[in-house]
């Protein structure tokens, strides 16, 4: 259980039995690390969210 030097999408691709482990555009979510392609927005179907300040998920509320 060695630290990565760069961080690698935990993802598991559950139909080639193994973890995705890409390394470009990898950010860091609630569920781990993930590339751009699994992402909880992506994975769910759902556009993706641009990184910037703040919370994203309040951002309509903010607007009002
Ligand atoms: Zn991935």
């Amino acid at each position: 259980m060695s630290e990565q030097l760069r961080p690698e999408c935990t993802h598991w691709v559950g139909s080639e039995r193994r973890h995705c482990r890409k390394t470009d555009g990898v950010r860091r979510y609630i569920t781990g690390l993930r590339c751009s392609e699994h992402t909880p927005s992506a994975l769910k179907g759902l556009p993706e969210i641009p990184p910037g300040p703040g919370w994203p998920a309040h951002r309509k509320e903010a607007m009002s």
